[in-house]
């Protein structure tokens, strides 16, 4: 069986980000991984109901993990509390990557809702943080793996290594 893998809409040239805009990750194997059916592109804030564009949004008070527990919450840049739509969006991203049998994900990182390796701090000063969004902790949280875009040599090797278990 293949391993598939859950992209962030955005990596795949889909500008659905909060500006209206894509970050495109030109990388060979990704189309690659797309001829072979692998991906499964999703936006989970657009799959949430969110407009594009849409006001930037940020963690405050902790990371995905706590704004899942309810001790963190995503205010936009105008002080509204989103918290609600953005979990949602974490939780119709983990529907969309078990519903297709993804065990790895490749997000967008330092986003609220993709980022995994890093996040803006809640400022809105440009300054970002070691943590999580809230979909890609939400995804941790059961078991599938999620790299940042700056992680694709080791998912690349981790495709191999799942491909091999799974053959
Ligand atoms: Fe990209 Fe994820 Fe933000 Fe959608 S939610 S625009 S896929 S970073």
């Amino acid at each position: 069986m293949k391993t598939k893998i859950l992209v962030s809409a955005c990596l795949m040239g889909f500008k659905v980000r909060y500006n209206g805009q894509d970050k495109p990750l030109i990388a060979e194997v990704l189309a690659r991984w797309q001829q072979e059916q692998r991906l499964v592109v999703h936006c989970p804030e657009l799959a949430a109901g969110l407009a594009t564009p849409r006001l930037p949004a940020e963690l405050v008070g902790g990371g995905g993990q706590e704004a899942l527990k309810g001790m963190a919450n995503i205010l936009e840049s105008d002080g509204t509390d989103v918290s609600q739509h953005y979990l949602l969006a974490a939780w119709l991203a983990l529907k969309t990557a078990q519903d297709s049998g993804c065990q790895l994900a490749l997000m967008t990182d330092g986003s609220p809702t993709c980022g995994s390796q890093k996040i803006y701090d809640g400022s809105f000063q440009g300054v970002t943080q070691p943590g999580m969004g809230v979909a890609a902790a939400l995804l941790r949280q059961h078991g599938i793996e999620v790299y940042a875009q700056t992680e694709l040599v080791e998912l690349i090797a981790r495709v191999d290594e799942l491909d091999k278990a799974n053959s």
